[in-house]
């Protein structure tokens, strides 16, 4: 029994040991990336399913140590939502993702709108208005071309979220609802709460052309928001089928690999010389 015991010891130690260093050395190199300047930004573009045209896009973190790569945000970001570093990466590539949007509205390209994830975290501080309107200024973009992703739980989670939020929408900001669909709230909040779009997550948009049960969930939605007001947005378009499945059930936008994985600026301004892709 000791032996035994002594076994199952040995067996969990090594395992857990490796999450619980790992998830240190994340730390520590979190702490030092941004003034290390490994963040980068990439940019997915959104396309209006109609016009085929590019109308947005969403900016995504990067993170590239040097020694030990590229580390996925589904990563890091917790890692940074709990120690709270969050804060000032989230500032950071809202800020980065402002400027190069105005960057390319000053080259002549038709102005896009620029989605931006909101953590908890972010979304909780007290003067979370004044740093955006601040970045606003000093970045020259115009609040409408701005557009934050929030999650149900997010919102939720946070006290006066629903003055907040009208808050951002009276500065002329928009609002989405991201990974929509996979929450367990109610949807009674769907009519107070003040927002523009609803972002269906990709874990429907996976199996609409496979599986008539996704199929009219995702029907469902693009109909309730509609009725609500609301614009619909669809992330994970993977192939033609899903997207010709969305534009016969009057869905929006898409996003997708189908169009574009998330790419750099360079990469992004090549897009944007076509303004329509495929
Ligand atoms: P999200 O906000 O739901 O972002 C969508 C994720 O789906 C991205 O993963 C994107 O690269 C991926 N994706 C896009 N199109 C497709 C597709 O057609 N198929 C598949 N399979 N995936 C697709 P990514 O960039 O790895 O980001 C993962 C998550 O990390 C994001 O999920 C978001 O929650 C978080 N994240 C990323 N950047 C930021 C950020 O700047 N701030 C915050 N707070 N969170 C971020
Ligand atoms: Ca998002
Ligand atoms: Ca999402
Ligand atoms: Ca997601």
């Amino acid at each position: 029994v000791k032996e035994l015991g002594k076994n199952n010891f040995q067996f969990y130690t090594p395992a857990m040991n490796e999450a619980v260093s790992r998830r240190m050395k994340l730390e520590i190199g979190l702490r030092k990336a941004l003034e290390r300047h490994e963040f980068t930004v990439v940019y997915q573009p959104q396309i209006n399913v109609n016009t085929n045209q590019i109308i947005g896009a969403e900016a995504l973190l990067r993170w590239n140590h040097p020694e030990w790569g590229s580390i996925s945000p589904v990563e890091f970001i917790p890692i940074a939502e709990e120690t709270g570093l969050i804060l000032q990466i989230g500032e950071w590539i809202l800020k980065e993702a402002c400027l190069q949007n105005k960057r390319w509205q000053d080259q002549g390209y038709k102005p896009l709108r620029m989605a931006v994830n909101i953590s908890s975290r972010q979304f909780q501080q007290s003067d979370l208005l004044d740093r955006v309107k601040n970045i606003l200024k000093e970045t020259g973009l115009a609040a409408h071309y701005l557009e934050l992703e929030l999650t149900e739980s997010i919102i939720q989670d946070s006290k006066h979220a629903v003055g907040k939020m009208q808050q951002l929408k009276d500065m002329g900001i928009h609002l989405s609802i991201d990974d929509f669909g996979t929450g367990y709230s109610s949807l009674n909040y769907l009519k107070t709460f003040p927002i523009h779009t609803l972002k269906i997550d990709q874990s429907f948009t996976r199996y609409i052309y496979a599986d008539p049960k996704d199929a009219s969930l995702v029907e469902t939605i693009i109909t309730m928001a509609h009725n609500l007001n609301l614009k619909v947005i669809a992330e994970g378009v993977e192939t033609v089928e899903q997207l010709q499945f969305l534009q016969q059930k009057q869905c929006n936008e898409a996003q997708g690999y189908y169009f574009s994985r998330p790419i750099s600026a360079e990469d992004m301004r090549g897009m944007l010389e076509g303004n329509a892709v495929k």
